[in-house]
């Protein structure tokens, strides 16, 4: 008997493979970092290969501890950091070019082309997507474009294009020996070459970036009753396991939070902070700065559609005051330091490392820490960009506000920085509204697994994994509105400070 479902979840700066029981728990867990590849300002690679070796190893050990084999497992799901873009060649398995990770920065000419004449808006209306260099789109293009005899691969289809869930997918189901080449639509809704209500590629956004339809993956529902394939024997699984659930990471995250109704909603805190609202069939169109993505498409049902606010630097601030500050030694110690002050002593830290993504979306931005005086110490640094984390959020809640009317009751949250007490405490307190922590924290992978496993009839329907949702913690709001209103006030002034940086 199959009791457990696998989940692969990719992420930006580790791999981890989890298994999980029919109530949703952790039965067993591995997990490995990978290089973060710098090759210039801006830049930012991941090595394909890494990843594929990393994965099969997360595999192997997180079976073998858990004393579980190939048999035990009644489905795999796969979740995957977005956006970030590989190619590579199908005869061969080798990859082209490192991937081209999310974060990565140098199509910006490519994006800000787009907005100058008329393609930007085609792009918003069809993709749901405002041009930026953070989708795959201008990735491939700038690929195509820099790696000799990509573009003559690509059009006889020897060269193909993946988001990482796709290079696992394939490289799991036989790889150059008949790998299955597919991706779901929540990553290919990251593109800007996907049109949200057909669910298709779309020919005139292909034309945008000169990308043939040849090298681009089929895209499968989320959730696969007729599974993607199998798993070889001759793989990490050591065995046959339908793979039938692909999400995105952070649609994976709001399945594994339950927010199957629409109005409901969750915030991740990881490398960057993505909250997704659950908009059901409706397509929202945002005009305060969100995109537009599809939440999930399950089986044969109609799609559902979220509103998302994606923060591209929160948990990554926290990296940056350990390795470039160097004034705390590892994440936690931000709690303890930023604990030494009462307030953030006047100063704003706004991480605009890559630009400003969501609600403003200014590549042209920079970081900048503002209202500096002699009095200031590490501890109100270190505050500072603990409340960043939150004042971020708070721009992204007003704007779904605006575009969807909704207003949240409580925020449900998971990822790295939930394990941050004060950080969750000043989040409510930031946005006046409770915040929310599940015991099961890893709701990406939990995502995937639901993805998987509803697929496979190992979970019977939505209702039933709400069941398995239960509340860990929660933070209730302590400050009073002055208080409340005068930081954000203060924070929107320091936004205002770092815009128009560079040209
Ligand atoms: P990802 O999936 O994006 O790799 P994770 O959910 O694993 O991210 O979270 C990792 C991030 O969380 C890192 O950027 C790290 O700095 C941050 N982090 C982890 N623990 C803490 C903590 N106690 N306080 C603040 N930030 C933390």
């Amino acid at each position: 008997m199959a009791d457990f479902v696998g989940a692969i979840d990719q992420g930006t700066t580790s791999t981890r493979f989890m298994i999980f029981d029919h109530g949703g728990n952790v039965r067993g867990l591995h997990q490995l970092e990978h290089e973060q590849i710098l090759p210039r300002a801006g830049w930012v690679e991941h090595n394909p290969t890494e990843i594929w070796e990393r994965t099969r190893a997360v595999i192997e050990t997180a079976l073998y501890r858990a004393g579980l084999h190939a048999a035990d497992l009644a489905a795999v799901g796969i979740t995957n950091q977005r956006e970030t873009t590989l190619v590579w060649d199908r005869h061969t398995g080798r990859p082209y070019h490192n991937a081209i990770v999310w974060q990565d920065t140098r199509t910006d000419r490519i994006a800000a082309a787009l907005d100058r004449d008329g393609r930007g808006d085609v792009v918003r209306r069809k993709a749901g997507l405002p041009p930026a260099t953070y989708f795959s789109g201008g990735k491939i293009q700038w690929i195509l474009e820099n790696v000799d005899g990509v573009r003559e691969a690509a059009e006889d289809g020897t060269a193909v294009f993946g988001n990482i869930d796709a290079w696992l997918l394939w490289n799991l189901t036989g790889g150059r020996d008949g790998g299955v080449h597919v991706t779901d639509p929540t990553n290919a809704s990251r593109t800007m070459l996907m049109d949200l209500e057909t669910l298709d590629w779309d020919d005139e956004l292909l034309s945008f970036f000169g990308i043939p339809r040849a090298m681009l993956p089929e895209i499968r529902p989320s959730s696969a009753p007729d599974p993607y394939g199998l798993t070889r024997a001759g793989g990490p699984f050591h065995g046959e396991i339908p793979l039938s659930g692909i999400l995105g990471d952070q649609q994976a995250a709001t399945v594994g939070q339950v927010c199957f109704a629409p109005g409901e909603a969750k915030n991740t805190y990881g490398t960057g902070n993505f909250l997704l609202l659950n908009t059901g069939e409706d397509l929202v169109r945002s005009k305060s700065g969100l995109l537009t993505t599809v939440c999930y498409q399950f089986g044969e049902a109609k799609p559902v559609y979220a509103l998302e606010g994606s923060i591209a630097v929160t948990g990554s601030a926290v990296q940056w005051l350990r390795d470039q500050l160097g004034i705390i030694s590892g994440a936690a110690e931000s709690e303890s330091l930023a604990r030494q002050v009462d307030d953030n002593g006047g100063v704003y830290f706004v991480p605009a490392f890559s630009g400003l993504f969501a609600p403003y979306w200014r590549s042209d931005a920079r970081g900048a820490i503002v209202g500096l005086s002699r009095y200031n110490t590490n501890a109100h640094i270190a505050r500072a960009t603990l409340e960043a984390i939150c004042y971020q959020t708070r721009d992204v809640v007003e704007a779904m506000r605006q575009d969807s009317g909704v207003t949240l009751d409580v925020l449900r949250v998971d990822g790295g920085v939930t394990a941050n007490e004060l950080c969750m405490q000043l989040q409510a307190d930031i946005l006046g509204v409770p915040v929310s922590r599940p015991v099961v924290a890893e709701t990406t992978a939990l995502g995937a697994a639901y993805a998987a496993g509803l697929a496979t009839g190992f979970w019977a329907t939505t209702e039933e994994l709400r069941q398995n949702w239960n509340e860990d913690r929660r933070w209730s709001p302590e400050w009073d509105d002055e208080r409340r209103a005068a930081g954000y006030a203060e924070w929107k002034k320091a936004v205002t400070r770092t815009l128009d940086w560079v040209d």
